[in-house]
């Protein structure tokens, strides 16, 4: 059992909606198990009671990392730092690190300067990583490599991929309109969970539609592809067969609490 988490990344969807409130579509974040560490990409409203739902809690979360900054991605970090202030014995006991793009320390010190020591851990129990320069990042010890690419959404916006040492590879886009670096950071990636936010006929700047997340698997050669991030018209409309338009491999339509595992 050890040997096959080791060579396979286990993904939850926390939440596969936006931020508008739906019973069926928690906003934005993904759980990924690798080895024996968890990973939570964006953390939108609902996100603790998802952790909870899947099985684990936010105290045995070992990293956060933010594809930017918008609150359906963010919004639940406040309540997630403060819960981790509860005392024993749920108290966490190994550090956080929490990973985002430019500007990630001033979005941290904005919200430190409204909540002050109530999102504040003890010394040593959070690490805060932005990046500013896009280059594969080896997390020592740790059983995966993190790499980021800027992707066309804002400024801190980055899509981020995760590989282990076995080759096992899942990219995870953020949101983002068509992008080249999204793209070449997705080549053959075991599996590509893709922002879609609304169908074809409702194109908007910033955000990409089924049919152009099915470009971007295509052009990648992914093994497998994810729609997420659903706004309400998505429920109505059939989001495979746009994406068919220009996709034909494995396709996923999220659903909350779904697991997939990418060997
Ligand atoms: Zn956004
Ligand atoms: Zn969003």
């Amino acid at each position: 059992m050890a040997s096959r988490n080791e060579n396979s990344i286990r993904v939850t969807v926390l939440g596969s909606g936006t931020c508008v409130p739906s019973l069926a579509r928690s906003s934005c974040s993904i759980l990924m198990h690798v080895g024996d560490r968890q990973l939570v990409f964006d953390s939108g409203p609902g996100t603790m009671r998802r952790l909870l739902e899947a099985g684990t809690d936010i105290y045995r979360v070992d990293y956060l990392f933010y594809s930017h900054f918008h609150p359906d991605h963010t919004a639940e970090l406040v309540p997630f730092l403060f819960a981790n202030k509860y005392p024993d014995p749920l108290r966490r006991q190994r550090p956080l690190t929490i990973v985002g793009g430019p500007g990630l320390k001033g979005f941290i010190a904005g919200l430190e300067s409204v909540y002050g020591h109530w999102i504040q851990l003890e010394a040593g129990m959070v690490d805060l990583v932005e990046l500013d320069e896009y280059r594969p990042r080896g997390l020592a010890g740790e059983g995966f490599t993190a790499t980021a690419v800027p992707v066309a959404h804002n400024p801190e916006s980055v899509a981020f991929r995760i590989e282990t040492p076995s080759g096992c590879s899942v990219v995870y886009s953020g949101d983002t309109d068509y992008s080249d670096q999204l793209v070449g950071l997705s080549r053959q990636a075991g599996l590509l969970i893709c922002e879609s936010a609304v169908p074809d006929e409702q194109k908007v700047a910033g955000h990409l539609t089924p049919a152009l997340a099915g470009e971007i698997a295509a052009a990648a050669k992914v093994q497998r592809l994810m729609l997420t991030h659903f706004y309400p018209a998505c429920d109505d409309t059939d989001m495979a067969a746009q994406c068919r338009r220009a996709y034909q491999g494995p396709l996923i339509l999220a659903e909350d609490l779904m697991t997939v595992m990418v060997e």
